[in-house]
């Protein structure tokens, strides 16, 4: 169990200082937010070391808004979720991008000068973007130009008090249970505590958590850790952007070698002088940051040596020291004579996805404490960041949290300060500096078993293996270190085994989480929760839905939905039979043979109805099942167990059917190279979980809907005027990351779709001849898709055609259900009285 504080005092004690807004950090998010809140209030900011030190002083690439004439905010957003690997919150990219030009605007109204060609704003691309959106200052210094323009605002408010130095440790709440301000250390004045009507923090990610990070040394996730103490809810802590290229050689700091870099034409070369991108990814050197990453990580395996080289000399810029005057200027301070000569690059921790868990006001689960930028997690990311979008993240969010937070700016943050169980404390006194090193020493054995064991891959094992090590390192020696280190070495511990517990929970690679015992990604996925529960002692973990992150409506609302639909005003049976003390303990079983899927859903509704209810789940989804297994054991009241059965059964019977359905028909063709795949033919309003049967049956998800990928249909075509002009027409608005697909019902139409290079064919409804000569046609120049009338019956004539994908609506629109039950086992009697209107306790939960 971690402590509640970090060091033990008494608040009542310590000289206090009060302010409205309370902010801590003085990155992008922490004087954007100041520069809002003081229209309000008094404002004053804490930061650790100097106003500059934070990552924002160290952005190079830019801040990427959809200011372009060619550009809009749902491209952004379009390009934004294929980034996030399906985790976003889809109405956080909304307010992200949709605001986006707005304070970028403002920006360049507070006197930011942004990079200019012939007077009009440069617009630079990188990554996974679609569309030239990425502004940048003075070449590769964004962020510090943008930190100089908040900064020299914020100087010019007399209501704004910037204290610098000034560590915060803690965060204090009062007997509600309300934030009232942190305490803080500063190596002058000593343990301080700040108290407010409302605190923000924004104190950045935790990338010197790992021992290679193109971070500053104050990012070491003090905030979080802080926040998490004090019971707010941290989420997606696994999911880490390491950036593929940061500068590497011995004895000095990581240094970033922008993404631009490569934009501009450089290449990557092993420590063998061969180049190979290409043999990774199509895209070569401009994959996405974690392919290439991985890249490079494999690289550096299988030739031993400790860097890849980016060779400057295929760029197209000819003056290397104008577009990048930062790297250029540190590369060669260390010796390395760029362009001419070839930069050592290795991935380096980069860019924290998770957080501290907020809504989209900044909100935490705490009354008054509010988080943003990144520390904070609104699920805006998803599982991966899109290059460039963290400082416009910074910015947009800043002003809904003082908006929200205005209605506590009328509480007397003096005169609450109550509840301070001091006994719980990590340092009984502050550390005594004698030997500064001790501090350092702790910081580091954390960060190698960080970067060894929970880095750009991880595995069950490695994660087993960094637990137990993280179990073995003891903060004490940290005593005789520096204040500064033995608190940042105690955050980064207890950072460090919340993110080993949340990587090993996510069984599946996804975004900045890339597991090789798991390199699929589930096409069903959830979102983990870690909340500290003081009084219990104990780490919470709460699982929530994601359904492919896009359109918000989560599982959850699905399950409650339904429970309402059958429930209504209550069970009159089970109320009139049963008092509500009865416990029992159920086991829902199958009765013939076939593949589950829909477990963890069956286990939410149990839950839903009945928060005390045991569901213990003795199945995985994608398993085999025969009549006779028990799929799991349900225990609590039988009032309950009762009121889900049904709605439970409903989901299990009917998920498992289709991936039992998938699993025969994937079963068929299992000897040719064609997959099945899954349509649209969903049941309205149950397709994420449609979908993610048919993966768990062992097939694959098509689009998912009209937002993920372009399929020309007949009635598309007519009114386009033809095969040619609609693909032509599709390709100038669609990103160029989205494959487009045309569907054809004859061998002329194969013939113009081939002509427009379409990415994929449907043969839509033809007979085995036709499509056999369709395919002949193609001969490899587009992806095949066969569709139209195909059974169980016909499936394996289908697939002998050699078409790649199978597409079957009947997966989803003609199923069976699996023969599924659950039989009850009385297990305690309790007495009969005082239980009128009983069953409320249930239903309220809903
Ligand atoms: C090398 C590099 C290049 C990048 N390039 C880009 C880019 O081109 N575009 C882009 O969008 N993003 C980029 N990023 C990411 C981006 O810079 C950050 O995500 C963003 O700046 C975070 O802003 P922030 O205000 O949330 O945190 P930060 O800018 O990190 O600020 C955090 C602040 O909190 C303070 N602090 C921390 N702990 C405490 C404590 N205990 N008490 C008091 N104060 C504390 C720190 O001192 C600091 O002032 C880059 C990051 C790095 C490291």
């Amino acid at each position: 169990m971690f402590p509640r504080y970090l060091v033990k005092c008494d608040p009542a004690t310590l000289s206090s200082h009060e302010t409205d807004f309370l902010i801590v950090g003085s990155g992008i998010a922490g004087l954007y937010t100041a520069l809002k809140a003081v229209t309000y209030g008094r404002v004053t900011i804490l930061t650790k070391r100097k106003v500059s030190d934070s990552n924002t002083q160290l952005a190079q690439g830019g801040i990427a808004a959809a200011i372009g004439h060619r550009d809009s905010p749902t491209l952004h957003l379009q390009d934004t979720l294929i980034a996030g690997a399906g985790l976003n919150d889809i109405e956080a990219v909304k307010i992200m991008v949709s605001e986006g030009p707005g304070r970028v605007e403002e920006l360049i109204a507070m006197g930011t000068q942004f990079d200019k060609i012939e007077g009009a704003l440069a617009l630079t691309r990188e990554g996974a973007h679609s569309r030239r959106r990425v502004l940048h200052a003075s070449g590769d210094a964004t962020g510090e130009e943008i930190r100089r323009s908040l900064f020299d605002q914020c100087k010019k408010h007399k209501d704004i008090t910037i204290l610098e130095g000034t560590q915060v440790s803690d965060i204090l709440r009062n007997r509600e249970g309300h934030c009232i301000g942190v305490v803080a250390w500063h190596a002058e004045k000593g343990l301080h505590k700040f108290c407010a009507a409302v605190t923000v923090l924004a104190t950045g990610g935790n990338g010197q958590l790992y021992k290679y990070s193109t971070n500053p040394e104050v990012t070491t996730g003090d905030g979080i850790a802080a926040a998490y103490r004090a019971g707010a809810e941290v989420m997606d802590l696994e999911f880490i952007q390491f950036h593929p290229t940061a500068l590497t050689q011995k004895g000095i700091p990581p240094f970033l070698i922008s993404e631009a870099v490569r934009g501009e034409g450089a290449q990557l070369i092993n420590a063998d002088g061969v180049r190979f991108m290409p043999k990774y990814h199509q895209l070569a050197e401009l994959a996405p940051r974690d392919v290439v990453a991985l890249a490079i990580w494999k690289e550096m395996m299988n030739t031993g040596a400790s860097s890849v080289f980016l060779d400057l000399g295929t760029m197209k810029t000819s003056d290397f020291a104008t577009r990048f005057p930062m790297i250029y200027k540190t590369c060669r301070s260390f010796g390395i004579h760029v362009p001419e000569e070839k930069i050592p690059v290795a991935p380096a921790a980069h860019y924290l996805m998770g957080g501290v868990r907020t809504d989209l006001k900044g909100r935490t689960n705490i009354p008054r404490l509010f988080a943003c930028g990144e520390t904070a997690c609104n699920g805006v990311h998803g599982a991966n960041r899109l290059a460039s979008n963290s400082l416009l993240e910074g910015l947009v969010f800043g002003s809904h949290i003082v908006e929200a937070a205005k209605p506590y700016l009328t509480k007397k943050p003096a005169q609450e300060i109550a509840h301070f169980p001091s006994d719980q404390a990590l340092f009984e006194t502050l550390p005594s500096g004698e030997e500064p090193c001790e501090a350092e020493k702790v910081a580091q054995k954390i960060q190698k078993v960080m970067w060894e064991s929970v880095g750009l891959w991880r595995s069950g094992d490695t994660l087993k293996k960094a637990h137990r090590e993280l179990e073995e390192i003891s903060v004490e020696p940290a005593l005789h270190g520096t204040v500064t280190r033995a608190f940042e070495a105690a955050n980064m511990l207890l950072l460090g085994q919340l993110t080993v517990r949340a990587a090993d929970l996510r069984k599946e690679s996804r975004g900045g989480h890339y597991r090789v015992d798991e390199p699929e990604s589930r096409s069903l996925c959830c979102a983990t929760l870690f909340k500290y529960c003081n009084r219990l002692g104990a780490l919470r973990i709460k699982k929530e839905w994601k359904q492919l992150g896009l359109f918000g409506s989560e599982v959850r609302e699905l399950v409650s939905r339904a429970l309402r639909e059958d429930i209504g005003y209550g069970d009159l049976t089970t109320s009139s039979l049963l008092p509500t003390q009865i416990t029992t303990k159920a086991f829902i079983h199958v009765k013939e043979e076939g593949v589950i899927a829909g477990i963890d859903v069956a286990k939410e509704v149990f839950l839903t109805l009945d928060p005390s209810i045991t569901f213990e789940a003795k199945v995985e989804d994608g398993q085999k099942v025969k009549a006779g297994d028990v799929l799991a054991e349900v225990s609590g009241t039988a009032r309950s167990i009762l009121m889900a059965e049904r709605v439970a059964l409903n989901f299990l019977q009917h998920l498992s059917g289709i991936a039992t359905k998938t699993a025969r028909c994937v079963e068929k063709i299992t000897y040719y190279q064609a997959r099945i795949v899954d349509t649209r033919k969903t049941t309205p309003g149950l397709r994420v979980l449609e979908k993610h049967a048919v993966r768990m049956g062992g097939g694959k998800n098509h689009r998912f809907g009209l937002f993920d990928g372009a399929l020309l249909k007949d009635n598309h075509i007519r009114l386009a005027g033809g095969i040619q002009q609609a693909v032509s027409q599709a390709r100038q608005s669609i990103p160029h990351t989205v494959k487009i697909e045309v569907e054809v019902e004859d061998l002329t139409a194969v013939t113009e779709a081939l002509e427009a290079k379409a990415d994929i064919i449907m043969l839509d409804n033809m007979s085995l001849d036709m499509m056999k000569e369709a395919v002949r046609l193609i001969g490899g120049k587009a992806i095949i898709e066969a569709s139209g009338s195909i059974t169980e019956d016909n499936i394996v004539e289908v697939a002998k055609t050699g078409v790649h994908f199978i597409s079957m609506g009947a997966l989803t629109h003609t199923v069976k259900a699996l023969d599924i039950s659950l039989d009850v086992e009385m297990i305690k009697k309790g007495n009969r009285h005082g239980q009128t209107g009983d069953s409320e306790s249930a239903e309220r939960s809903l």
